[in-house]
């Protein structure tokens, strides 16, 4: 995540990576939805969020995946490297007033922590640009974007084209409703 921030910054990465998780539903959403599978098949990192995913990759794969990897695990150790390297992270979704709470807590559980921007996810087509051109103005490294599958895929695919200079697109589902509760 580092990395591809500082790359962003220097502007050797001008687009930003959309990283996103498979579950269970999302396997099955996969299958079944054409217009899905191509998104999920323009993402440019996939987790595995589930022990039935590894222990399937371990059946069927050649190279097995080491570990799940969960939103609510990742989101501590993502904290803890945007403090050490000076990170600024945006968090777009979930109900007026639950991200903000969500970044409240993390902010209190990550002293330093850099939560630059906060808006909820029941905006208009209409309201689009104005929230990138914030996101842009705010010097984000990270957007985490939790509007639910697969709403959350399209538009972070669509946004790659507006945010240059934003690192990671973390498409993250309920996670500012599990932080914030
Ligand atoms: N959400 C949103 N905008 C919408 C629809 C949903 O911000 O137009 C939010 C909703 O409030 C919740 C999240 O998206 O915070 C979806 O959570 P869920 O656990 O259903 O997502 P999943 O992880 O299952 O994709």
């Amino acid at each position: 995540m580092t990395e591809d921030c500082r790359a962003a910054r220097g502007g050797m990465l001008t687009t930003p990576k959309v990283v996103a998780s498979s579950n269970g539903s999302v396997i099955a959403r996969y299958h079944a939805d054409a217009t899905f599978r191509a998104q999920i098949d323009q993402v440019d990192i996939l987790d595995a969020d589930g022990m039935p995913l590894v222990f399937a990759s371990r059946l069927f794969c050649a190279e097995p995946l080491r570990e799940r990897v969960a939103t609510t695990d990742f989101i501590d150790d993502a904290c803890e490297a945007a403090v050490r390297d000076g990170l600024n992270f945006y968090f777009l979704g979930a109900k007026p007033g639950v991200a903000a709470k969500a970044a409240a807590r993390l902010r209190k559980k990550h002293p330093g922590l850099r939560i630059v921007g906060v808006k909820h996810g029941y905006f208009s087509e209409e309201e689009l640009d104005g929230i990138c051109a914030d996101i842009l103005a705010r010097k984000t490294d990270v957007l985490w974007l939790g509007l639910g599958s697969p709403r959350q895929e399209a538009l972070a695919l669509r946004l790659r084209g507006k945010l240059a200079g934003v690192a990671w697109i973390r498409v993250c589902g309920g996670l500012f409703d599990h932080m914030s509760g």
